[in-house]
């Protein structure tokens, strides 16, 4: 036990001495202060410091206070530690000489090693900083840059590890002499909090024309909120990046954003002050209003209130609103004006472009759009949007993973190689990986362009820094035409690394898998836009049996061509008339169903038939753009899934799930068809339900309802085939993943069915469902059959 070598017995009987490590998000999140407090609290001795896996510290005292010392460490750790191992390990004997005598210490940071605690991520200004900056006697009121150790930006202003102010953007600005005081004081809020700043010594902000050219103002916040009043467009500089903003109650002002954005659909997020003005405009439940207050502050889809007076073309066509609130300390400045009550604040950026940072860059992009800029000089170093989440079938569900949530690690049930998986090709996000941690980049957008591919590698090179991993593989898309996989091959070849390609759906199911720490074989319910298969056609409605190394192709929605490929996808009036041409209607009909001219109906038949520019693709999302195409006369989309998406927002009234009414398609199991299962997968045959809804349709039945029975009827086909594939294997876990996973109606008719029918089912929690999730099942599958995981755990 403790204190052999101590000359005092009666104190060698009571006093125990331990070692603590604890691992997980500990280092610049005021984690070291905590203990320091904790150990005076509970008058024990001792030191605390960080090493390279997290945090060390020594405690000596009474059992009875270590034991509360013990307890209390894992209960009220500060707000964005968050703890993943707590190690204990008795001491023999003490380390430092006469620590009753010194007390509690902060020691020095060893910074030798391998680092595996990053950077934490960014975090909303917290209460007491809130406090500060709205208090007029405060040393720091109106100073829009404050922030302590437990909030203010992180990720976005470093530039390399260790995480310490040399290395972030506020390098540039010692500290005065009150903010070093702050820095230097163990028992202060804003001891060792990097970005420590005032009126005094930091950053400022200022106001500028699209010229660049600062305009004088005596408050530049100020003068940015009479511009908004006013009906005008200000690029605003944040933590992540610039964001467009405008008066979301001013329609006017709302139109000309668009216009100059040349963006007429795409919805746009909302900021208010506080959770009652977001009640004021948004119904909502309480795990959305949860998920709205984390630290984090994503934006959240919530059902719009009628009548809470948002523009009408701040989010056009659907039931819902992305709405959020601020998160630093100047957005919180703008709404300390009683005018200001609903901002329009949505990623600076021209369509798909990643989102601008830097100053000049914003001025060289957005000088058309914007009628002013609040430009500041602390420098964004790392490009995050804001991250988006929605509670869907009751459960949180983040679909946009990014500020607040980048870098933090999520976990794996088993060990990873150091590894690269490079995602997909829309909403790109990279994964790396190593021991039990995935550390997915920021989302990254569409990789179709230069700039996407930019961001990419300066991503990659950061966060490879931040974690020191050296990928000893590289796991990309079975898809050959997306830039990702072919910079992966190019990469892999110049570091003669292992390449490893993961087919898209199996890479949705697996992430599920990984995520719920599955083994063995599952049914997964992959239902998707597009993505590339097996057989070189283009796959999004599949049943499979999968395990993470492998996977076998059960049943799928039937083949139909996507006439013009990619501009299929843009314009789902092309996909109703490949539906229905393949349902068998005449060219005429299905030309004046789909809202087809002669001409058109003429090439698309023509691409069809013989086969040209007109891949088959068995895709979900491809059959709701033609459903949507149809009945609610949505030609052309103009942004993605926004044809599913209205389907979905339409029926949002109709509650009874129909049972029994929906448009079910047929399952032709397979060798039921000889000729129409080539593969020897079942085919869920969607030819026969066109028939029903065009009858629906002709007898005046409302669209809500049309909507809501074709959601009904695809749930019930997707049940039967899984039910099917029950029969035929006896396994009863049922994953669903894939972009459509964010339908909720869709989600929710098939997790209740599924487990009406006995089914043990599982959905995604903290990796988004669509592309922005693939990276995370890449690393998932890659790893499994490196290691032949399934055959070592089964
Ligand atoms: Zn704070
Ligand atoms: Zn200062
Ligand atoms: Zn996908």
């Amino acid at each position: 036990m403790t204190g052999q070598s101590k000359p005092n017995r009666e104190r060698r009987e009571v006093l125990l001495r331990k070692q603590i490590v604890v691992r997980g998000v500990v280092q610049g999140v005021g984690f070291r202060p905590f203990v320091y407090r904790l150990a005076l609290e509970e008058g024990l001795t001792g030191f605390v410091g960080n090493d390279t896996d997290g945090v060390s510290i020594e405690i000596e005292g009474p059992e009875e206070r270590v034991e509360a010392f013990l307890q209390r460490l894992s209960a009220e750790p500060p707000p964005l530690a968050r703890i993943d191992l707590v190690e204990v390990h008795e001491l023999g004997a003490c380390e430092i000489a006469a620590t009753n005598a010194t007390g509690f210490q902060i020691i020095a940071s060893d910074a030798k090693g391998h680092v595996s605690t990053g950077i934490p991520a960014d975090a909303a200004t917290c209460p007491d900083c809130l406090r500060e900056l709205l208090d007029p006697n405060d040393r720091r009121y109106r100073y829009p840059f404050l922030n302590c150790t437990n909030c203010g930006p992180r990720f976005t202003i470093t530039r390399q590890i260790p995480y310490d102010r040399p290395q972030t953007s506020m390098a540039k600005f010692p500290m005065c002499p009150e903010c070093q005081r702050e820095y230097d004081d163990p028992a202060n809020r804003r001891f060792h909090a990097q970005p420590n700043a005032c009126w005094v010594c930091g950053p400022r902000v200022w106001l500028a024309g699209p010229d660049g050219v600062e305009i004088a103002t005596t408050d530049a916040v100020a003068a940015c909120i009479d511009r908004l009043i006013a009906g005008q467009i200000m690029a605003i500089k944040g933590i992540g990046g610039f964001h467009l903003s405008v008066d979301a109650t001013n329609e006017a002002a709302v139109m000309r954003l668009r216009e100059r954005k040349h963006r007429y659909g795409k919805p746009l997020a909302v900021m208010v002050r506080d959770l009652e003005a977001a009640r004021a405009i948004c119904v909502l439940t309480a795990e959305e209003e949860s998920m709205m207050m984390t630290s984090a502050r994503p934006i959240v889809l919530a059902r719009k209130r009628d009548g809470g007076g948002i523009a009408e073309f701040v989010a056009p066509g659907i039931p819902w609103l992305g709405v959020f609130l601020p998160y630093a300390p100047l957005q919180h400045m703008l709404f300390a004006d009683e005018r200001v009550r609903v901002l329009v604040m949505t990623s600076a950026n021209l369509s798909e472009e990643p989102i601008a940072i830097d100053n000049d860059e914003a001025l060289r992009r957005l000088g058309e759009i914007a009628d002013a800029f609040l430009m500041h000089d602390r420098e964004i170093l790392q490009r995050c949007d804001d991250s988006v989440a929605a509670v869907v079938d009751g459960a949180p569900q983040l679909l946009r993973r990014a500020r607040g949530f980048v870098p933090l690690g999520v976990p794996l049930h088993f060990d990873a190689p150091p590894m690269l998986a490079v995602g997909g090709h829309m909403k790109n996000v990279f994964a790396l990986a190593r021991g039990r941690f995935v550390y997915q980049s920021q989302h990254l957008g569409d990789l179709e362009n230069v700039t996407g591919l930019d961001f990419f590698r300066e991503s990659l090179d950061h966060l490879m820094r931040t974690f020191e991993i050296e990928p000893q593989a590289v796991v990309h898309d079975l898809h050959p035409g997306y830039l990702s996989t072919q910079w992966a091959k190019e990469w892999a070849a110049e570091r003669k690394l292992p390449l490893i390609a993961v087919q898209h759906h199996h890479a949705h199911i697996a992430g599920c898998m990984a995520e719920h720490g599955l083994m063995g074989t599952v049914i997964g319910l992959a239902l998707d836009g597009t993505g590339y298969g097996t057989d070189g056609k283009i796959w999004g409605g599949e049943v499979l049996l999968s395990r993470l190394d492998s996977f076998e192709r059960f049943a799928h929605l039937e083949y139909v061509p996507m006439p013009g490929g990619d501009a299929a996808i843009k314009e789902p009036w092309r996909m109703a008339f490949a539906h229905l041409r393949t349902a068998g209607f005449d060219v005429e009909s299905a030309a004046s169903l789909s809202g087809a001219n002669e001409q058109e109906a003429r090439v698309l038949d023509r691409m069809m038939e013989r086969g040209v520019n007109a891949p088959l693709t068995s895709s979900l999302g491809r059959l709701f753009d033609a459903v949507a195409a149809i009945v609610l006369n949505r030609r052309v989309v103009d942004y993605e899934a926004q044809a599913a998406i209205e389907l979905e927002g339409i029926a949002i009234d109709e509650t009874d799930r129909l049972s029994g009414t929906g448009y079910v398609p047929e399952l032709w199991a397979s060798g039921s068809c000889a000729d129409a299962v080539p593969d020897g997968s079942s085919i869920i045959r969607t030819s026969s339900m066109w028939q029903a809804i065009l009858n629906d349709l002709k007898s005046g039945m409302s669209t809500k309802r049309i909507a809501a029975r074709f959601h009904s009827g695809i749930s019930e086909g997707f049940i039967w085939a899984v039910a099917n594939a029950r029969e035929k294997t006896g396994i009863t876990r049922v994953v669903l993943s894939g972009g459509c996973m964010a339908n909720r109606r869709l989600a929710q008719l098939l997790r209740e069915g599924l487990e009406e029918e006995g089914f043990e089912v599982f959905q995604h929690r903290s990796v988004s469902p669509g592309d922005g999730g693939l990276s995370y099942g890449q690393i998932a599958v890659a790893t499994a059959m490196l290691n032949k995981l399934d055959g070592k755990m089964n």
